[in-house]
């Protein structure tokens, strides 16, 4: 107890006020780095976000969370417990409604402005409605945070007695409900292995002529169709949605060739929209996100941006926001460093500046029982060769000569390998990665 009102009379004392607008991935790892420099009452931190939980991971809402197989206290990065031992203030369900950068100040809610020496933007993405009539139907679900997995997951069981938050029968097929999800997509697709996997009848409709059009190889995208196909769910590419229809409910997706697909319920993965309307309020740089530059920072030197909002210069791509949990996570640890070294004890060794945030992406997506790993960035145009090794594949991207990006599917050992050539700047010759029984021990020895 005593040591606990020692670190809040610290924070109290503090010196360099950090705030951080939004409370997701990014957010928590960001204030998880500061403690030492709270403990020390150098930095107080504090994390305004607008939903009631504190901080928490996402990738399971479409997974194991959609399918109730763990609940939400595992969702939870760190508990409550944590920020009060840690003198972390999080002030919940509350938004920030503006940014006063002459005053270094944010308006908020519910209360009194507060002040920042630093202000980190972290204030993620929200759903890309769909516009289409009778999108607003009963029925009709997205997918960002626990309150939407909450809504949407007794719809999906074909136990009828879990409809619990059903106002009306589901209808004719509520035995095994028909579920059509919008947007082929890593979202899209994930909800679909989940819905399945709870017995519902899942239809996938795609507008691009494949799915993952966007962020997958066509031969991995077509790898992945295949898994969704051959566990009975069916994937239709090259689909436009003209209507949701339906009286209060639900009913059908009327497509653009005039076909109307039965459904119980619709989820909609259509993509994000970065949340920069408060970056964009106060005349900060932006492009289709928050543009920051090496150090996350954005064109004032007190305010950074981080996570799915943050839209950086990526070597080889150009300006791209990434959307998963090791750029968020990345991005909020470079942030942490800058700010340790702005406030580092007088007289003290200043830590060196940090390099350029530079990574490797990576990203996941589990459905079904396989397992989808990504390091790297495509950019479409590299030539692909395509290493299998027993039950795995791997898709790997040579841009002219260098390896620029790998896609794994049930192939662990292919990612890790990937990702360390990735990381060293070294490249496998082509004929040693398309023959899949080399060990790929031994060829990194020799790369
Ligand atoms: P978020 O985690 O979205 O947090 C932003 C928070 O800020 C939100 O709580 C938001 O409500 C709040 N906020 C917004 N505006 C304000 C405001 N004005 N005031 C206060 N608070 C505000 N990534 C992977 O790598 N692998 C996966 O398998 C994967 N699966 C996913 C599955 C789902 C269903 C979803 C939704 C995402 C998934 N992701 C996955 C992506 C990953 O979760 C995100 O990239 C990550 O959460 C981004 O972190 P963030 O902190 O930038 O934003």
């Amino acid at each position: 107890m005593s040591q606990k009102r020692d670190l809040q009379a610290k924070a109290r004392r503090m010196t360099h006020r950090v705030v951080i607008a939004g409370g997701g991935q990014a957010a928590g790892e960001l204030a998880a780095d500061l403690v030492d420099e709270v403990a020390a009452g150098r930095v107080s931190v504090t994390i305004i976000g607008d939903e009631a939980h504190p901080p928490y991971q996402r990738p399971p809402l479409s997974k194991k969370y959609l399918t109730g197989e763990i609940a939400a206290d595992r969702l939870i990065l760190r508990d409550h417990a944590f920020y009060d031992a840690n003198a972390i203030t999080l002030a919940l369900g509350t938004r920030v409604t503006g940014i006063d950068r002459a005053k270094q100040e944010v308006a908020i809610s519910s209360g009194a402005p507060i002040a920042y020496d630093t202000l980190v933007l972290a204030t993620g993405a929200r759903v890309r409605e769909l516009p289409v009539p009778g999108a607003d139907l009963e029925g009709v679900f997205y997918l960002r945070s626990i309150a939407d997995a909450d809504a949407l997951a007794p719809y999906l069981s074909s136990d009828p007695d879990l409809g619990a938050g059903e106002s009306e029968p589901r209808g004719p097929s509520s035995a095994s409900p028909q579920v059509v999800v919008i947007g082929g997509g890593y979202i899209g697709l994930e909800v679909a292995a989940s819905a399945h996997s709870k017995g519902a009848k899942v239809t996938v409709v795609e507008a691009a002529e494949r799915p993952l059009a966007r962020v997958a190889s066509a031969p991995f995208a077509a790898d992945v169709s295949e898994l969704h196909r051959t566990r009975g769910v069916t994937v239709l590419c090259g689909a436009s949605v003209t209507a949701i229809e339906g009286r209060e409910r639900v009913a059908g997706v009327r497509l653009g060739d005039g076909r109307l697909l039965p459904a119980d319920i619709v989820v909609v993965g259509i993509g994000v929209i970065p949340n920069a309307e408060l970056a964009e309020r106060c005349e900060l740089d932006t492009q289709g996100g928050i543009l920051v530059d090496g150090q996350c920072g954005t064109n004032d030197p007190a305010i950074f941006a981080a996570g799915d909002v943050a839209c950086i210069e990526m070597p080889g791509i150009g300006r791209t926001r990434l959307e998963s949990v090791q750029n968020a996570v990345d991005q909020a640890k470079h942030i942490a460093a800058t700010i340790r070294q702005r406030c580092a004890a007088p007289g003290s060794a200043a830590p060196s500046p940090a390099a350029n945030y530079a990574p490797v992406p990576r990203f996941w997506s589990d459905q079904f029982d396989a397992r989808l790993q990504i390091a790297g960035l495509a950019r479409g145009d590299e030539a692909i060769v395509k290493r299998v090794n027993g039950g795995g594949k791997s898709y790997w991207h040579y841009r002219d000569d260098t390896l620029v990006a790998v896609e794994t599917l049930n192939d662990a050992r292919a990612f890790m390998a990937a990702r360390r050539l990735l990381e060293a700047g070294r490249t496998p010759p082509r004929d040693m990665i398309a023959d899949g029984t080399q060990d790929l021990k031994s060829l990194m020895k020799e790369t």
